[in-house]
């Protein structure tokens, strides 16, 4: 999920299709909002069904935007007009909505106590534009397995050689085949 981050921050990493979201867990996880207001937010979709698949699909459909849109900057390719219209139509949703909260010395995202859920997704899609249009894009890549993992992250290493989402599982696999395929040479 992109969301803003300090610059220490874990790597970025868009979930790809198919990803499993649970219901409002990956809004705490993406520090868009504290765990008591995530669960208030679970608690009213138990209530009403429809608001809460609703604002799934716009979040899906955010999140396939944005990495569209990262993915065709990557390629050097003209973004489809549909993932751009999504992106706009959510930084076009009404300000209201959510706000800055400081926690300790970290600020956060926090939604105001009358929840429109359409606009949670504007901190998202103002933070993805953000990193699309500043210095740190060109930091962006996608990961280089070969199986199609096609995740994102931000490329933070000194020497901007990264090349797996994550080492704990793309990296490790793709040494142990390499591995593999040097034992099978011998
Ligand atoms: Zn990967």
């Amino acid at each position: 999920m992109v969301f803003p981050s300090g610059a220490n921050r874990a790597p970025l990493t868009v979930p790809r299709r198919n990803a499993t979201w649970r219901k409002t867990g990956w809004l705490a996880g993406a520090g868009l909002m504290n765990p008591q207001t995530a669960s208030r937010i679970g608690a009213r979709w138990k209530q009403f069904p429809r608001e809460a698949r609703s604002f799934l699909k716009d979040a899906a459909d955010l999140r396939e935007a944005i990495y569209e849109l990262f993915v065709a900057r990557i390629d050097a390719r003209k973004a489809d007009p549909v993932a751009t219209g999504i992106v706009n139509a959510n930084l076009a949703r009404s300000g209201r909505g959510v706000g800055l909260a400081s926690l300790q010395r970290e600020l956060k995202w926090q939604p105001s106590r009358r929840l429109a859920p359409q606009q949670l997704l504007k901190p998202v899609a103002w933070s993805a534009v953000t990193l699309l249009m500043g210095p740190r894009a060109q930091k962006v890549r996608q990961c280089d397995d070969e199986r199609g993992c096609g995740w994102l992250f931000i490329d933070e290493s000194r020497a901007q050689n990264r090349r797996w989402c994550s080492m704990g599982n793309c990296g490790n696999l793709a040494k142990s085949r390499r591995h593999y395929r040097r034992g099978l040479l011998k």
